[in-house]
């Protein structure tokens, strides 16, 4: 069977079918809208925004998501096409006007002589046939049960309860220090898997004092409260009481402060390793529903994170989606089911834009796979390469939470010095080799692609 069956429109299946069919693949995108809706959802035109107008910064020099869009563009990729000619005026930003966008990318892909759309909810991981499912965060219910009977209950979450995400160079190291509690862990890498962040008693109320303060984000309509247990968010156990963090995530016990080694601390905030690479590391936690502006006075008065830097603040939502680094392999592939793919927000990835880049990637993965011509491997340093090789595998498995595309997922890139001005020349360094690595995949791939016909 030569027919691609991508399974959900929204930004990431309406990429991966376009890209698919311009490789040449017959296409048939499954979209259960409008006949089922979601929560989020108001329309049934493919790749709806459901809540902001933007694809974020547009900046392709100093910021990895507009570098995200510049790799899209390089690859002829429609969402990017079609943000670019629906665009509002916003800064930086890319901002789009919503229904010109979505009913624009729905004509492309209604009008492209190989792509087939077809109205109905898939509700099984078929056994035979090529498949790519990129239901999205409000993947429906029924397919949910099916997914989950596939890859054990364990390893599908519905909710996404974030901890926010710091930069390690940011982190000021004589106020922090490396330890895991009760020097646990085998090997060195385990031992240093932890970083410890100490408070006294004054500064301990007084964060306290701004959790409580702190102006916090209501649920969407549709998502419950059910999924609290094990994951409550800091400010709701500061409302239970002062000392409830201190017993729970910010308890002081089996730590010592090399800095003051005879001061106890009142409350010990820890920060966990969030790659291999080290460059990230997450407040172990610490999931809230601050908004972003609150989250990031708050955490600041952290001793140690006074000039923390975020590659994401902290989350909580209605979110489906895989532990990716186990289930995936490095093609997308389903590892128990490898005709069956998985793109966007379903994989661990984190926003529109993410959304449509693994989508990109798939669609064209599907394709030269089924074309027999499989494609070179996707280079690590673009960011494309960066994202998937993160969840499929720079991610720790065990607590795998979705991840928006930064810097902190690249390789470093040596000799480069500190401070504001270093931080522009190192995004800069990356941004550049990142296009350069791009630009080289994409003609290879296309030298493949044109010999194998
Ligand atoms: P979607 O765009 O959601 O597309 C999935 C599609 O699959 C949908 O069209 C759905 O109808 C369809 N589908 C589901 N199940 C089935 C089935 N069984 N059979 C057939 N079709 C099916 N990201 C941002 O960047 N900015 C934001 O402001 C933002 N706000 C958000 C607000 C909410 C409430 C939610 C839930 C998410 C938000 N996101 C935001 C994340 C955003 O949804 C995703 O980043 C992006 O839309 C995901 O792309 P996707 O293609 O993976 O999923």
């Amino acid at each position: 069977d030569k027919t691609l069956h991508i399974v959900g429109g929204g930004m990431a299946g309406s990429e991966a079918a376009w890209q698919a069919a311009n490789m040449g693949v017959q296409v048939i995108l499954h979209e259960m809208r409008p006949k089922v809706e979601t929560f989020a959802h108001q329309t049934g035109d493919l790749a709806e925004m459901v809540c902001s107008n933007s694809f974020r910064s547009d900046d392709d020099e100093q910021n990895a998501v507009g570098l995200l869009h510049w790799e899209m563009r390089a690859a002829n990729g429609l969402i990017m096409n079609m943000a670019d000619r629906h665009r509002l005026p916003a800064g930086g930003a890319l901002a789009v006007d919503r229904e010109a966008f979505a009913q624009s990318v729905t004509a492309r892909l209604r009008t492209h002589p190989t792509i087939r759309i077809e109205n109905s909810e898939i509700t099984t991981l078929p056994e035979d046939g090529h498949w790519v499912f990129a239901t999205g965060p409000l993947t429906s219910e029924k397919l949910g049960t099916a997914i989950a009977n596939e890859t054990g209950t364990d390893r599908l979450a519905f909710f996404d309860a974030i901890a926010p995400i710091v930069y390690f160079d940011s982190i000021d190291m004589s106020r922090a220090w490396m330890q895991s509690r009760y020097d646990k862990g085998e090997t060195e890498e385990e031992r240093t898997a932890y970083l410890n962040c100490p408070m006294d008693r004054d500064q301990y109320e007084a964060f306290i004092d701004a959790l409580l303060a702190a102006d916090k984000t209501e649920f969407h309509e549709g998502e419950t409260a059910t999924y609290f247990d094990g994951c409550l968010p800091i400010e709701v156990m500061a409302e239970r009481g002062r000392e409830t963090l201190r017993h729970g995530p910010m308890k002081p016990v089996g730590l010592t402060n090399p800095h003051s080694p005879d001061e106890k601390p009142h409350a010990v905030v820890q920060l966990r390793r969030d790659n291999a690479l080290g460059t990230l590391y997450n407040i172990v936690g610490f999931q809230t529903k601050m908004k972003y502006g609150a989250q990031n006075n708050v955490f600041k008065k952290i001793p140690g994170l006074e000039k923390a830097s975020f590659a994401r603040l902290g989350g909580i939502h209605r979110n489906t989606f895989l532990n990716a680094p186990t289930l995936l392999d490095n093609q997308m592939r389903l590892r128990s089911r490898p005709n069956i793919r998985f793109a966007g927000q379903i994989t661990g990835v984190e926003g529109y834009v993410e959304s449509a880049a693994m989508g990109l990637l798939a669609g064209r993965l599907a394709a030269a796979e089924m074309r027999g011509h499989p494609l070179p491997d996707i280079p690590q340093d673009s960011a494309m390469g960066a994202l998937i090789h993160h969840i499929t595998g720079g991610a720790e498995a065990k607590t795998f939470q979705p991840m928006n595309v930064n810097f902190g997922l690249f390789r470093p890139v040596d000799g480069l010095k500190g401070g504001r001005r270093g931080r522009r020349d190192r995004y800069k360094a990356y941004t550049d080799r990142a296009k350069a690595a791009w630009t080289e995949w994409l003609t290879k791939s296309q030298l493949d692609a044109t010999a194998s016909v």
